[in-house]
């Protein structure tokens, strides 16, 4: 006899098809160009008119498992949610699982990033730029199963914003070792990105 705790298996995903429980156009461009290679047959919430469920959650964890398990739920499918945003240290986090809400009504991230700046600003001239990108990745089945996997990206914050590709904050968010923002990369350069980490360490656990 041994006291071991057998470490808890992942379920394995079946080729075959998966939702994309996300109503987010950057981010499923993103998942759909990862997915690309591993023959998996993607759906997007959208092609289904899946509702946007409410983030009722107070984690990435909780708000990346709500809405894949209601995806998976409605589709009798597999289905993947990602729940990601911008961790800023002077701001005590925020915005954080606030980041599409700081957008506001208009989902505009002019906005959100001029109020990102502003309340840096506001934090005083010593204030540390230092932030964060986090990723949760959920992958839930219709039997209410789900895996979860995280991925984090540090680096800092510039002004005024810079560049023009992929969504959200790219324009202001520098990456460790990187003089470019994310939306000055190409996106070969993204594949450092929290999601494309949390979806590395989804495919080495699931399939
Ligand atoms: P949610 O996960 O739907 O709550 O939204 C996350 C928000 O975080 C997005 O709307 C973006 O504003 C921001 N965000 C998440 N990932 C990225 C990214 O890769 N680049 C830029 N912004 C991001």
């Amino acid at each position: 006899m041994t006291d071991e705790v057998q470490p808890q298996a992942i379920r394995k995903l079946v080729p075959g098809k998966l939702v994309i429980a996300s109503h987010n156009p950057g981010k499923v461009r993103e998942i759909l160009e990862m997915l690309g290679p591993y023959g998996i047959e993607p759906v997007s919430a959208a092609a289904l008119d899946l509702p946007e469920p409410e983030e009722t959650g107070t984690t990435f964890l909780a708000n990346a498992e709500l809405k894949a398990l209601q995806a998976a739920d409605l589709t009798g499918l597999p289905a993947l949610a990602d729940d990601s945003g911008l961790c800023v240290d002077a701001l005590n986090g925020d915005p954080g699982i606030f980041s599409a809400r700081w957008a506001g009504e208009g989902k505009d991230f002019k906005v959100a990033m001029q109020r990102v700046n502003d309340a840096l600003e506001a934090a005083g001239p010593d204030a540390s730029r230092d932030a964060h990108f986090m990723c949760v990745l959920a992958l839930a089945w219709p039997d209410g199963h789900v895996e979860w996997f995280e991925g984090r990206v540090d680096g800092s914050l510039t002004w005024p914003p810079r560049g023009t590709g992929g969504f959200g904050y790219n324009p202001i968010f520098v990456p460790e070792g990187s003089d470019q923002t994310f939306a000055e990369m190409p996106d070969a350069k993204k594949a450092i990105s929290h999601r494309a980490r949390a979806f590395d360490a989804m495919m080495a656990a699931v399939l």
